[in-house]
């Protein structure tokens, strides 16, 4: 495809994201880019995302390799999602969504959830900033640290470590599993996040007490007690700390929370959203200059070793801080 570089709409730990349009139709997509000889991790995500097709998971729209100041590129082409992560909803909604927005929500990922692990997918990076918005609601995205899991097995083995510490399950900070139900763990977070604006761990001062906290305390995040009966029931099954114990998508779908969660997505924007117009797509993009710089990069030496310790044969590791919370994302380029 023929295509125009926008400009930067996110920056994550492994690449930069980008406005694009097609010359030819005019169409305008995401591109997330990296030099070729860093794009091992882009490139197994592309293999993940071109095999999926669902309305929960933000769309594959191809892959190409181009020249860009004598720099040889890796480009992943993806539907463009105008109003943001949900993360950014939260913090444009004075910090915490209503329990309707919060059902209706919660409804989409399952079902995006339910798709990937009924075809043996585990993300294993859920959080509200990987949730990405548009009119029709929410969509998974950034499959960087997913991977396939034996149908057999759906705990998915002795694999490396991945994701985010303050989103992890149990098992996961352990280093003993990493599989499908992390996902619903890592689900239950991101309600909290939606529920309270806040992290679902509090008085944690640094990732290896965290850590710790998450896999030998016995302790699940506390459940906001903003929340319904019925919400924090379903927020209870999603943070059961045995994997085995934890419901799955599937199960999830049926209970009533989201079984009577009946908003759809024009009477969410009417009624329970209040959108701010920052949406690229309100602006002419391509006469903006601005970049918007969303993360930041740091090294931090001892709770990396801390995290080595946890997960021995982790591989090189990337740690994206967010303030002052540990929301890090862990990543190995070797777990395939
Ligand atoms: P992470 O550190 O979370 O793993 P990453 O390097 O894999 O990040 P992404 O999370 O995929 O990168 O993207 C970074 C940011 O770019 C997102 O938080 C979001 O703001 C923006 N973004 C990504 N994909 C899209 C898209 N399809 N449409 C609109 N914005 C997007």
């Amino acid at each position: 495809m023929d295509w125009i570089r926008g400009h930067t709409i996110g920056h994550g730990s492994s690449a930069a994201v980008w406005a694009a349009k097609s010359r030819f139709s005019g169409e305008v997509f995401a591109v997330k880019s990296v030099e070729l000889s860093k794009s091992q991790l882009l490139q197994k995500e592309q293999k993940i995302l071109s095999e999926l097709s669902s309305p929960y998971i933000v769309s594959y729209k191809g892959y190409d390799v181009t020249k860009e100041k004598e720099k040889l590129m890796f480009n992943l082409m993806m539907e463009y999602m105008p109003d943001g992560t949900l993360s950014d909803e939260i913090r444009k909604q004075d910090g915490w969504v209503n329990e309707p927005l919060i059902g209706y929500y919660t409804k989409q990922i399952v079902q995006g959830l339910e798709y990937l692990h009924s075809r043996g997918i585990a993300h294993c990076d859920i959080k509200g900033q990987n949730i990405l918005l548009s009119k029709t609601g929410a969509k998974i995205t950034d499959f960087g640290c997913s991977r396939w899991v034996d149908p057999a097995n759906m705990d998915g083995g002795a694999n490396p470590i991945g994701g985010t510490p303050m989103f992890m399950a149990p098992e996961v900070a352990r280093g003993e599993e990493q599989g499908c139900p992390a996902d619903i763990w890592g689900l239950g977070c991101t309600i909290i996040e939606m529920a309270t604006g806040g992290s679902p761990w509090t008085n944690v001062t640094n990732s290896a007490s965290l850590l710790y906290k998450i896999a030998f305390s016995g302790q699940s995040p506390e459940i906001p007690k903003i929340l319904s009966l019925q919400a924090r029931d379903f927020l209870n099954k999603c943070l059961i700390r045995d994997p085995r114990e934890r419901w799955t998508a599937k199960e999830l779908l049926k209970h009533p929370f989201l079984e009577e969660s009946n908003l759809n997505s024009t009477s969410t924007n009417q009624n329970f959203v209040t959108r701010s117009p920052t949406s690229i797509l309100d602006q002419d993009i391509w006469n903006s200059v601005e970049e918007s710089e969303t993360t930041i990069l740091q090294t931090v030496s001892s709770p990396l070793r801390r995290l080595r310790d946890l997960s021995s044969n982790s591989g090189e590791l990337n740690w994206r801080w967010n303030d002052d919370q540990m929301w890090i994302t862990v990543r190995s380029s070797n777990n395939e």
